[in-house]
């Protein structure tokens, strides 16, 4: 059986917009990476949702020019946290960090901007919210060391690492 010359015609031009479509986001990557735009990774802690500063902490990540990529709220669980802090498995502070990142719902985000793992951490400051520098968000909304309000990628390999555990389909 012939196909219809239409259906050919049809089929070649959606095909052509799809291949148009792919090549030009493939050129925007390329353009976003030459300027250096980064994605890092970050939480805003149990402790800082539970009091209520998330809209705060939102906020400030848009007017320091962040753009949110993606976010979610999500209850971490135990195995998650574990894996998440996996570095950290063998200090003595290892199972207080997983109960307290677990204690309560989390806002995970990906964020974006030129140099973002770097831009992101010095937001957030000293993981000691009372050796963070005034106006960081640890120094604003942490209470203590354990219960410091958000959490940033340490690496740019990180920041990928974390980002396709919690956004896989990015
Ligand atoms: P994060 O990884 O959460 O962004 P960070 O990179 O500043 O924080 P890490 O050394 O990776 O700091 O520690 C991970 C988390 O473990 C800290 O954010 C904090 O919640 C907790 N933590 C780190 N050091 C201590 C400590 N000495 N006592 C209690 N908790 C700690
Ligand atoms: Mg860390």
């Amino acid at each position: 059986m012939q196909v219809p010359r239409w259906v050919v015609v049809t089929g070649v031009f959606i095909a052509g917009l799809f291949a148009f479509f792919i090549f030009f986001r493939s050129l925007w990557d390329v353009a976003r990476f030459a300027m250096g735009q980064e994605r890092t990774f970050a939480i805003i802690k149990p402790d800082a949702v539970a009091a209520r500063s998330t809209g705060k902490i939102i906020d400030r990540i848009e007017q320091e020019g962040f753009l949110i990529k993606a976010m979610k709220k999500i209850d971490l669980q135990k195995d998650q946290a574990e894996k998440f802090y996996g570095v950290h498995k063998d200090k003595e502070f290892f199972s207080d960090l997983v109960a307290f990142m677990t204690s309560g719902p989390v806002i995970v985000m990906v964020l974006e901007k030129v140099n973002a793992v770097k831009a992101w951490r010095d937001l957030m400051g000293s993981t000691d919210p009372h050796k963070a520098a005034e106006g960081t968000l640890r120094q604003l909304f942490g209470t203590s060391i354990s219960q410091n309000a958000v959490h940033g990628s340490d690496s740019l390999q990180n920041a990928e690492q974390e980002i396709s555990f919690f956004f896989p389909e990015l």
